[in-house]
């Protein structure tokens, strides 16, 4: 496993990771995103198979049992974890994946890949945090809370990571994220 490359981005929940991450898929047809599984609800528009696989409780504890997650965590009530054959198969073609997941998943990849390049992503503020939670307008508030809860505790963890970028102005994030992993 030595050609491809695996890069993580992590950062508290709507600090804006997937806008990040569907830009960079789109721009850069190299990058290939895996799709994580979880026991968590389709929010409206999700679809399964694209933006997650959606299973049963049943059917991630089984995963889990048959060791078929390279990592996987609980959060904000609901399971959520990496499937290992996909990510492996595309790290042996040379591929270059990019994974999208929280801060004790992110943990559990650095270990098992020390050469992983680990982005953590910061809001400008907690306050702009919780408003784009809110303007999001897809979790419920209760959702929202156990989120920015959770926020303050990944924040903490972020000199765990290679780089730290602000997503303060969109663009500009994106451009430090694309210096980060093709260098320039
Ligand atoms: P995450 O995947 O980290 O939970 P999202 O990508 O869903 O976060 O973004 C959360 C909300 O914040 C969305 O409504 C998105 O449009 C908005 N957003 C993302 N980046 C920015 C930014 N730089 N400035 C303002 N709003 C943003
Ligand atoms: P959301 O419910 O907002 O889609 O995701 C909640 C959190 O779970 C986010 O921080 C997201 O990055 C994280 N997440 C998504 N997929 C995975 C995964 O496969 N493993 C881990 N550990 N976290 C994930």
């Amino acid at each position: 496993m030595s050609a491809g490359k695996l890069i993580v981005i992590t950062g508290p929940s709507g600090v804006g990771k997937g806008t990040i991450v569907r830009s960079l898929i789109a721009r850069h047809p190299e990058l290939y995103l895996s799709i994580s599984a979880t026991t968590r609800q389709p929010r409206p528009g999700e679809i399964d198979g694209k933006d997650y696989y959606f299973v049963s409780k049943e059917q991630f504890e089984r995963a889990i049992e048959r060791e078929e997650l390279l990592e996987w965590a609980e959060y904000a009530g609901n399971y959520y974890g990496t499937p290992k054959t996909s990510v492996e198969e595309q790290i042996n073609q040379g591929k270059w994946i990019l994974l999208e997941i929280e801060l004790i998943g992110a943990r559990k990849v650095k270990k098992i890949f020390p050469d992983a390049l680990l982005i953590f992503i910061l809001p400008p503020s907690l306050e702009e945090l919780g408003r784009r939670l809110r303007g999001r307008g897809q979790d419920s508030p209760e959702a929202i809370s156990r989120r920015l809860v959770r926020a303050r505790a990944e924040i903490e963890a972020k000199d765990e990571f290679n780089i730290q970028i602000v997503n303060d102005d969109l663009e500009t994030a994106i451009e430090e994220i694309e210096k980060a992993i093709f260098g320039q």
